[in-house]
Formats: C-alpha cells, structure tokens, sequence
C-alpha cells in the first residue's frame, strides 16, 4: 500500500521519511460503530509542503 500525505500528496517512504499516522472518524453506522478513515503525514522536517510554510515546520532560505 502506497502512502501519501495530507499535507504536500506526495508519496511517504515509509523505510526512509518520518511519518505520523492519524485516524479521523468517518461516520458511524447505524448499528453504532464508528467507521475510521486512517491517514498519514510527513512529519515536519520531511514535508516539502512546510518548507517555506510560516508559522509551520522549518524555516530555510535560499542562499
Ligand atoms: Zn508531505
């Protein structure tokens, strides 16, 4: 199974990029269970999305 991230789309190598998975409630059935969508993001210094992001991540400059 491939994994993307939320953030940027981009492809997760999860044997070499830092990752977090996360679990958001999809809806709950009528029976009262409760159906997960699970989801995955680079973590801060691995998303190119939060390069030049302010606020976020880190910061970095071209010379
Ligand atoms: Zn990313």
């Amino acid at each position: 199974m491939t994994l993307l991230c939320e953030r940027c789309y981009g492809p997760i190598d999860p044997a070499g990029e830092d990752y977090v998975r996360l679990a958001h409630i999809s809806h709950a059935e009528p029976s009262g269970d409760v159906v997960w969508n699970d989801a995955t993001v680079h973590t801060a210094q691995s998303c190119p999305a939060l390069v030049h992001a302010d606020g976020a991540g880190r910061h970095r400059r071209a010379a």
